[in-house]
């Protein structure tokens, strides 16, 4: 199956494997991991997969310092007739390879790492869960390695990839909720990290994200860094609007990720006859839209859930609520879709799957 070599070195003692519906997300991890290194006189080299154990560093490993370092995150669905399943995982090595640019991290051979990933799947395949909405987690991820404090790239790197198994996100499917509208902090702004998949983007929303649920929301609404007028995206996902037949997602100016999911709804419903259009939307739009009644469905759109529908925003002290708090037809028609083609339970008539 495999046209690359890898050494392999496989452990006896395998762990238990959790019981499918009650692992709590990134907790639990499989028997075995993918790594390899980079030296600027070799390249990416020593692609191994080995007993899944802590690693060592040095203090002074410049991923400590100045976070060098860029993540993806794909999952692996098992089908009703036992197969494994991949989703669009090119296009996660792709967006891997984009981060890394934006951190000044060396590329990866973008078809050999998805052959590895094949391999270590094919060792680690009786860890891919069954039951409904359950899945396999793939983290790929790169860390800079040099032990150096002088500010400026690393001259080594690690590339790794661990397998988490989970649950369902949300048990019984998908389910609308209430989102904190965020004035205060910043997620992104123009000519930041924001399209890259990188720590940083990550642990500066905490604040923000522990004050909406203090308050009772599930995650926050990021605006533009400069005009706080702007969509950008909702927690770690992307965002649609249906406002009076028109669905919207805000451009990719270069705060926004460019998410997979986001991808493939707006090729979905293109081949719907139902066209995204892909603009500007600022928050003023989306509350007037609610004044006139014309405000149909929001929902996220990630890995993690696939459809988050926005059951209610919080803006100002404003709240505004959508649909009823009831899943929309659009949202729950997507979310069917995508998870039927990922499962193997729908036809693939975009060729998504592997
Ligand atoms: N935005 C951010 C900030 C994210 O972390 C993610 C998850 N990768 C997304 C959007 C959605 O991307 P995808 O559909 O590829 O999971």
């Amino acid at each position: 199956m495999s046209t690359y070599n890898v050494s392999i070195s496989t452990t006896a003692q395998k762990k238990p494997k959790p019981s499918q519906d009650q692992v709590p997300f990134g907790t639990v991890f499989t028997d075995h991991m993918f790594m390899m290194d980079y030296e600027p006189e070799q390249g990416w080299h020593d692609p191994r997969i080995v007993p899944y154990a802590p690693i060592t560093l040095d203090p002074a490993a410049m991923i400590f310092h100045y976070g060098q370092t860029v993540f993806e995150g794909l999952k692996a669905y098992r089908a009703d007739d036992g197969r494994i399943l991949l989703f669009r995982p090119e296009k996660n090595f792709q967006r891997l390879n984009q981060s890394s640019d934006r951190l000044s991290i060396p590329p990866v051979d973008e078809e050999r790492v998805l052959d590895h990933l094949m391999k270590l799947l094919d060792i680690e395949k009786d860890w891919v869960p069954s039951t409904e909405g359950t899945s396999l987690y793939i983290r790929p991820f790169i860390i800079s390695t040099e032990p150096n404090l002088a500010v400026g790239p690393s001259r080594t790197y690690t590339f790794m990839i661990i397998l988490s198994p989970v649950g369902s996100y949300f048990a019984g499917g998908i389910h609308p909720v209430t989102i904190h509208v965020e004035e205060q902090f910043t997620r992104a702004t123009k000519g930041g990290t924001g399209m890259a998949k990188t720590a940083g983007n990550y642990s500066s929303g905490y604040q923000a994200q522990a004050n909406a649920k203090k308050e009772g929301n599930a995650d926050v609404l990021w605006l533009d860094g400069v005009e706080k007028k702007y969509i950008e995206e909702v927690g770690s996902m992307n965002i649609f609007f249906k406002i009076n037949g028109e669905i919207i997602t805000p451009a990719l100016t270069g705060s926004i990720l460019k998410g997979i999911t986001r991808m493939s709804i707006i090729e979905l419903l293109k081949s719907w006859d139902m066209p995204v259009t892909e603009r500007k939307i600022s928050i003023e739009e989306v509350y007037r839209a609610f004044a006139d009644g014309t405000i149909e469905e929001v929902f996220g759109t990630g890995t993690a859930a696939i459809i988050s529908p926005v059951g209610e925003l919080n803006w100002q002290g404003r709240k505004i609520t959508i649909n009823n708090r009831e899943i929309g037809e659009i949202s729950q028609r997507l979310y069917d879709t995508i998870t039927g083609i990922q499962r193997g339970k729908l036809e693939d008539p975009f060729g998504w799957v592997v």
